[in-house]
C-alpha cells in the first residue's frame, strides 16, 4: 500500500518509517505542512499518518486533512496527536479523520491500527458489484457489460458510478451535474448528453428517465 507519514519530530518519524517499510509498504515522509501538500498531491496515498502539531501551525494536521478532503482525497487519515481532550478528538474526526492515536504511543499499537485501517482499503479495493449484465470494479474503475470491457471516459464512469452506488435513488439533472462536473459544468444539459453516451455504450435499460430525473435501471443479480 502507499502511505504518507507527516511528522516533524524525526525521533518519532524514524521508527514508524522503518516499521511501515519493513511491513512492505511504500512510505513517503514529510516533516512540515508545505512539503506534505506536495507529497500528498504526488503520492495519492491509501493512508496518511498525520501529526496534528506541525511547524507551521498547532492545527497543521487538521488543516491538511480538511484541505485533502475538500480536494477529493479518498484515502484514510490516521491522526497522531499529543492532545487527549475529547473536543480535539471529535474535531479531528470531523475534519475527515478515520482514526487517531494519542502520543506517546506504542509502535506495535500503531502498527495494529494501521493494519486495521488498511484492511478496509483492501476490502474496498476488491469490491466488485454486479447488476444483471453489468459489472463494476471500483478499484480498477473498470466496467464489464455482458463480460466484455466497456471503455468509458472518466466522466461517463463517474456518472455511472453515481447511479450504481445508490441504485434506488432518483437523481435530478442538477444533482448529477453538481456531483459529477462540479464547477466545470456549463449547463445541466451535459447530463442528458452523457446519459445518452452511457445508454449507447451499454444499453438503454441501464439508466431510466423517470419523473424528476434519472434512475438506475438494473436489478441486483
Ligand atoms: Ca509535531
Amino acid at each position: 500500500m502507499r502511505l504518507l507519514l507527516i511528522e516533524d519530530e524525526i525521533n518519532i518519524a524514524r521508527p514508524i518509517l522503518l516499521a511501515l517499510r519493513a511491513a512492505g509498504h511504500e512510505v513517503r515522509h514529510a516533516a512540515d505542512l508545505e512539503n506534505a501538500r506536495v507529497q500528498l498531491a504526488e503520492a495519492e496515498p491509501d493512508l496518511m499518518l498525520l501529526d496534528v502539531r506541525l511547524p507551521e501551525s498547532e492545527d497543521g494536521g487538521f488543516i491538511l486533512a480538511r484541505e485533502a478532503r475538500a480536494s477529493g482525497y479518498k484515502g484514510l487519515i490516521l491522526f497522531l496527536t499529543a492532545r487527549d481532550t475529547s473536543s480535539d478528538r471529535v474535531l479531528g474526526l470531523d475534519d475527515g479523520g478515520d482514526d487517531y492515536v494519542v502520543k506517546p504511543f506504542d509502535l506495535l499499537e500503531l502498527m495494529a491500527r494501521v493494519r486495521a485501517l488498511l484492511r478496509r482499503v483492501s476490502e474496498a479495493k476488491t469490491n466488485r458489484i454486479r447488476y444483471a449484465a453489468l459489472e463494476l470494479d471500483w478499484a480498477g474503475r473498470t466496467v464489464l457489460w455482458h463480460n466484455k470491457t466497456v471503455d468509458l471516459s472518466a466522466r461517463e464512469y463517474a456518472l455511472l458510478e453515481r447511479f450504481v452506488r445508490t441504485p434506488q435513488r432518483v437523481f435530478t439533472p442538477e444533482e448529477l451535474t453538481d456531483s459529477v462536473w462540479g464547477d466545470e459544468a456549463s449547463s445541466v444539459g451535459v447530463v442528458k448528453v452523457y446519459v445518452h453516451y452511457l445508454r449507447s455504450k451499454l444499453d438503454s435499460s441501464v439508466i431510466r428517465t423517470v419523473p424528476g430525473g434519472y434512475r438506475f435501471g438494473l436489478e441486483l443479480s
